[in-house]
């Protein structure tokens, strides 16, 4: 039975973790926070009190980490995954990271004789939980082959959409298109609400046609139009995944102004909701304005 380790036992890891508990795995897990190894270890599973230990008594390790930087250091850290896993060990990476650190931790793991896969994840915590997330999947395919009966239980949905960066690249395009859809729907919401309808009723005929997106099907009736907002993502996790996506677009030497003004916004949402407001909560606010479109627009 492959034993598995899961490093980061937050929103995310926690539910995975709990998830392939449940479906007979052999799961162990570490977190910096002691707060979170205790939740878990209270709930059935078994924690390591290192991250040396984790590494090097499991066969498949999933990261669940909030940011690259964080993954870096995981990775190369003198108590690290590099350091310590045994040879033959994969990796596989959820976090939702920047694809440049994708690839020399992947390098590096193959140097040690690892092997690494970029599997970002959508679905939020009930999804890790449920074992429901969707995958893009970046990484050699036998790799992923032998990932696969750990992937099939915590989602439901895999993509493989190339060599090893190319799942976080998949992923923040993604985000940066949910995040310009959920602009465009304030507005939207707008103008429906500014003619006197039911937004409800308009957003039927909008998703019986072409301007439907994952937002106008999915976030505003389960967590906007009835008040919710408790979707289990975040104003910073989002303003994160836009700032690696713009991150990306100057790497790549382009001028994109599309994703300059969606950029401006999240940081001004950031600014004036707070990070761990609900990120639907943008919808609410179509006037935000110093945007970089509107100084453009001046100009
Ligand atoms: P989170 O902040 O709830 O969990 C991250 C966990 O990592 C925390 O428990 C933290 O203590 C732990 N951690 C930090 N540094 C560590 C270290 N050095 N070693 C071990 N553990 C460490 O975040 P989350 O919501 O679970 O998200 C995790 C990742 O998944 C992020 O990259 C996020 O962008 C992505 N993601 C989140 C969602 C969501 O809806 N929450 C959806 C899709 C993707």
């Amino acid at each position: 039975m492959t034993a598995v380790g899961v490093i980061g036992l937050g929103n995310m890891g926690r539910g995975m973790a709990l998830r392939l508990a449940s479906t007979a795995h052999r799961i162990a897990g570490y977190d910096v926070s002691r707060e979170a190894r205790q939740q878990i270890a209270a709930e059935g599973i078994v924690v390591v009190e290192t991250l040396a230990a984790l590494s090097a008594r499991s066969d498949l390790l999933i990261l669940s980490l909030p940011n690259a930087e964080i993954v870096e250091a995981v990775m190369k850290g003198v108590d690290g995954v590099l350091a310590h896993a045994r040879p033959g060990t994969l990796i596989v990476d959820t976090t939702t990271s920047y694809p440049a650190t994708t690839k020399e931790v992947a390098a590096l793991a193959k140097g040690k004789g690892l092997a690494f896969i970029d599997a970002p994840v959508s679905g939020g915590p009930k999804g890790a939980h449920a074992g429901t997330m969707t995958m893009v999947i970046g990484g050699e395919a036998a790799d992923i082959a032998r990932a696969e009966p750990i992937l099939e239980a915590i989602s439901a949905k895999r993509v493989h959409v190339g060599p090893v960066g190319a799942g976080h690249v998949a992923k923040l395009v993604n985000n940066l298109l949910c995040a310009s859809h959920l602009l465009t729907a304030a507005e939207a919401l707008a103008i429906i609400r500014g003619a006197g309808l039911d937004p409800a009723q308009v957003l039927a005929g909008v998703n019986a046609g072409s301007g439907r997106s994952g937002v106008t099907e999915i976030n505003l009736p389960n967590w906007v139009l009835n008040g919710a907002f408790n979707s289990g993502f975040s104003i910073g996790l989002m303003r994160k995944d836009v700032g690696l996506a713009t991150r990306l677009v100057e790497e790549l030497g382009l001028d994109l102004p599309m994703a300059t003004v969606v950029a401006g916004i999240w940081e001004e949402a950031f600014t004036r909701l707070g990070a761990s407001t609900d990120f639907n909560a943008i919808t609410a606010h179509p006037d935000f304005a110093s945007s970089p479109f509107h100084q453009r627009g001046r100009a």
